[in-house]
């Protein structure tokens, strides 16, 4: 395995070394913190009128935190640490899960965050040589210009075409001889079934690697892409909040997600008490950015769930690695008072080689009671259409759920390709408990 780097001297950087830098940098960021209405009063509160009241990186576990919450309500601009001039882009999040939060950047802002992604791009083996095709929607979302620069800069060709129209996708995969791409797992999927469609062989195309971000999956689904398409999966991690895709990237060992402690301050903490968690423990992902200026944030509560892993990895960053995520907090369901996270159901049917590339959630009301149906793309080549082999298939899902996770659902079975399929943010829970 030949380990290339982009800035070898900050990946490898020595833990003590990226330490003092970390504290030196977070000083700087709470001044430009204080600069803004919301921090200054924040921070006031437990009594930090300064970066230099800041000695130690124990003493930045003792500022409060800062939740998607606080940011809808600084919207649109009372987090915004630089004047107005200052600022270059505006980006917001996607809004999943309620009010867009928005992030101002400076072009030196934009410049650091090019940079993680040339690390990113560089450390999962890519090159000059390679032609990119950016399948990440660009706009407001930070997924098609997050990848779209730092891709530039490394020097691949780039073909920014953004998300859906697949026909078109495919066709310039095919005439430019794309090697690599930037997509949602759900989309990559939903590709691959397009190929006949379009008229396109695979192995018509050049395709190599493809960078998957921008929704929670399990290393299941990283593995059935990498099996049907016959290429590399690395994972890309990112939120607007923090710039966007590129916070952290997985290397050719493909072990975890580096996150690129240079620019954050990663901690894994327990999402009800705010307790510091272990390494290997799962908690709450919060984040500090460390070189930000027009948005600064401090100790930001992601809401997404993962873990530190321990130990260094192979390619000699010494960066901490991430475990992928495990899910949002929010996306907790409870089902007659089981709590369930939709990546345990999708770790366990997407194991099942007769299952196929889709799969929706659907929660009811019974009565007082819950009811929980899991509608299942089966995978055609495997299977033969009989309506005995329909049934066992049903009870193998059912019985798998019930051994691994403990829940009873429905399983139905449908064709490949006629679940509803998405081109950016897949959306595979419906719960229509709430609704009338
Ligand atoms: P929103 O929170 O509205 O979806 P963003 O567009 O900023 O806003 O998306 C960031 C979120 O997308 C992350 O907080 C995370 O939940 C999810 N996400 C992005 N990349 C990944 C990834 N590689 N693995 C899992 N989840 C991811
Ligand atoms: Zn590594």
């Amino acid at each position: 395995m030949e380990i290339n780097y982009w800035n070898k001297a900050v990946e490898t950087m020595d833990r003590e070394q990226l330490q003092m830098h970390q504290l030196k940098h977070l000083q700087d960021t709470v001044d430009s913190a204080m600069k803004t209405s919301f921090y200054k009063k924040r921070l006031g509160k437990v009594g930090i009128t300064s970066g230099r009241d800041i000695k130690s990186l124990d003493d930045f576990k003792k500022l409060p935190f800062t939740s998607k919450d606080d940011l809808r309500e600084c919207y649109p601009n009372a987090l915004l640490a630089v004047s107005k001039d200052e600022a270059v882009r505006i980006h917001t999040s996607s809004g999943t899960t309620g009010v867009p939060t928005v992030i101002y950047h400076t072009q030196e802002d934009l410049d650091h965050w090019t940079e993680l992604v040339c690390r990113g791009i560089v450390s999962s083996g890519c090159t000059r040589n390679d032609v990119f095709q950016n399948m990440m929607t660009y706009g407001m979302f930070t997924g098609g210009l997050g990848l779209h620069y730092g891709a530039e800069r490394v020097g691949m060709t780039v073909i920014p075409i953004g998300g859906g129209n697949t026909m078109r996708q495919l066709k310039l995969m095919k005439d430019f001889n794309t090697t690599v791409i930037h997509i949602t797992p759900s989309y990559c999927l939903h590709v691959h079934e397009k190929l006949a469609e379009a008229g396109v062989a695979r192995e018509s195309l050049s395709l190599k690697k493809a960078f998957c971000g921008g929704e929670p999956h399990t290393e299941n689904i990283r593995k059935k892409i990498e099996e049907i398409w016959g290429i590399d999966v690395y994972n890309c991690y990112g939120m607007s909040e923090m710039n966007g895709p590129g916070v952290g990237f997985e290397c050719l060992c493909k072990t975890g997600l580096h996150i690129w402690e240079d620019n954050y301050i990663l901690e894994i903490v327990d999402p009800q008490s705010g307790r510091e968690m272990e390494d290997g423990e799962q908690g709450e992902v919060v984040l500090t950015t460390l070189l930000r200026k027009a948005t600064p944030l401090i100790r930001y509560r992601s809401r997404d769930l993962a873990h530190v892993i321990p130990g260094r990895c192979e390619c000699g960053r010494t960066h901490r690695r991430m475990s992928r995520i495990m899910g949002r907090c929010d996306d907790m369901l409870i089902i007659n008072g089981v709590n369930i996270y939709p990546s345990q159901i999708e770790e366990v049917i997407m194991k099942m080689p007769e299952v196929g590339n889709n799969y929706q959630i659907l929660v009811e009301k019974n009565g007082t009671l819950d009811k929980l149906t899991i509608k299942v793309e089966i995978y055609s080549k495997i299977f033969t259409g009989e309506i005995s082999a329909i049934e066992a298939l049903k009870h193998k899902i059912v019985e798998n759920l019930k051994a691994n996770i403990i829940i009873n659902p429905v399983v139905e079975l449908h064709e490949p390709g006629s679940l509803p399929a998405f081109e950016g943010k897949a959306k595979r829970v419906v719960d229509n408990r709430t609704s009338i």
